[in-house]
């Protein structure tokens, strides 16, 4: 048995009745929607402002009903609609994002994986002593400028959307840095962008064994981000920047990309020993996330980020992937999350994967 996460009160609304799949209609609820209606399920979608017409133009990812709000700060006070509706709700990115995270962890309601692993991804500073120590390489920090002995890539505290980011080639083009607030030095890796799309399931008996349960891994892609992807058609940095021009990081798209057959064995360690330490440290991550890193020339893989619940990445995997193809097919992420809540239902352990 795993560690159990929600107390018997908030699992109350379950009881006796199936759940209602709810997420946020944005960022990867096509598929969510898309997925707990292969599995039987029925499906609600949150909305804030004008109702979401285009889901119409998509009959089968489609929500069952819509939950519409005037405005995101309307949210929260939907708990008791929600409860009476036997929700679980699915977070995503942009969910967590618009709501904030801290409304968001302490909303009474059904939330499926762990919510505490939110105060560990949110934090740049906690976030890296979970991954270094359960052993993943993360981009070195330098203290100061002065340290600074190649590439590096200055991130503020709370950038968001990918802007906020100061590129510099060396420790003498950090010295045209001027800071607006909080920030780290972090080495800028030169390699391959992967991030990988795994699923930890507390509940499974088979496959890759980790922690109570087992680790699948559904897909990998690569984001699009603007500026950036395009920058070097422009030619020399420097001439960049006295154009005013500076590099951003901005999602745009996503396109799906494999890893080399040889190295899925170090992905797949990465990850476990990710899970694992997230057991000791918070009780566990639990269903879909996402590690996000840089493949360098001598095949070492630097961890930059971890995403800890679906994302946006696996829209491109709807009926399955070069990976989730071997673990069933037709499989996408937002599938994988409804199987895991029929089956932790069916087994009456839904407490370790609902917080
Ligand atoms: P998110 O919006 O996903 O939370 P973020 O604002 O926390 O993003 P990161 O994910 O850390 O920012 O980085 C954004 C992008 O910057 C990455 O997708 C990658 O392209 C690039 N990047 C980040 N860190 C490094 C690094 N150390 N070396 C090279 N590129 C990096």
């Amino acid at each position: 048995m795993g560690i159990p996460l929600a107390t018997a009160e908030r699992l109350a609304p379950l009881v006796g009745h199936s759940p209602t799949i709810t997420t946020l209609c944005s960022h990867s609820s096509l598929q969510i929607f898309h997925g707990a209606r292969k599995e039987g399920f029925r499906t609600l979608g949150l909305a804030a402002g004008p109702a979401r017409r285009f889901y119409d133009a998509f009959p089968l990812a489609r929500p069952d009903r819509f939950l519409t709000v005037p405005k995101m700060a309307d949210l929260p006070s939907t708990a008791d609609h929600l409860r009476g509706e036997a929700a679980v709700i699915i977070p995503h990115g942009s969910f967590v994002e618009y709501m904030g995270a801290e409304t968001f962890r302490t909303w009474d309601v059904p939330v499926y994986g762990n919510r505490n692993v939110l105060a560990w991804e949110a934090d740049r500073e906690k976030s890296r002593e979970w991954l270094e120590s359960a052993g993943a390489t993360m981009p070195r920090r330098y203290e100061n400028a002065a340290e600074v002995d190649g590439p590096v890539i200055v991130k503020y505290y709370g950038a968001k959307g990918g802007k906020g980011f100061y590129l510099a080639k060396n420790r003498e083009a950090l010295e045209d840095f001027r800071p607006t607030g909080p920030y780290v030095i972090q080495e800028y890796v030169l390699g391959t962008r992967y991030y990988m799309h795994f699923f930890y399931s507390p509940l499974s008996d088979r496959g890759y064994r980790v922690g109570h349960g087992s680790l699948e891994l559904l897909g990998m892609d690569r984001r699009d981000e603007a500026n950036i992807d395009e920058l070097y058609k422009l030619g020399a940095q420097e001439e960049l920047l006295r154009a005013g021009i500076r590099p951003t990081f901005v999602v745009t798209g996503n396109v799906p990309v494999v890893l080399r057959e040889s190295l899925l064995p170090r992905a797949f360690d990465v990850a476990a020993k990710i899970v694992e330490r997230s057991i000791e440290l918070f009780g566990g991550m639990v269903g879909p996330f996402c590690i996000e890193g840089i493949m360098t020339e001598e095949l070492e893989f630097k961890v930059f980020e971890i995403s800890t619940r679906i994302v946006a990445g696996t829209n491109l995997f709807i009926s399955g992937s070069p990976y989730s193809d071997f673990v069933e097919p037709n499989l996408s992420t937002g599938r994988r999350i409804a199987q895991e809540i029929r089956r932790a239902q069916e087994l009456g352990r839904l407490a370790e994967i609902i917080s």
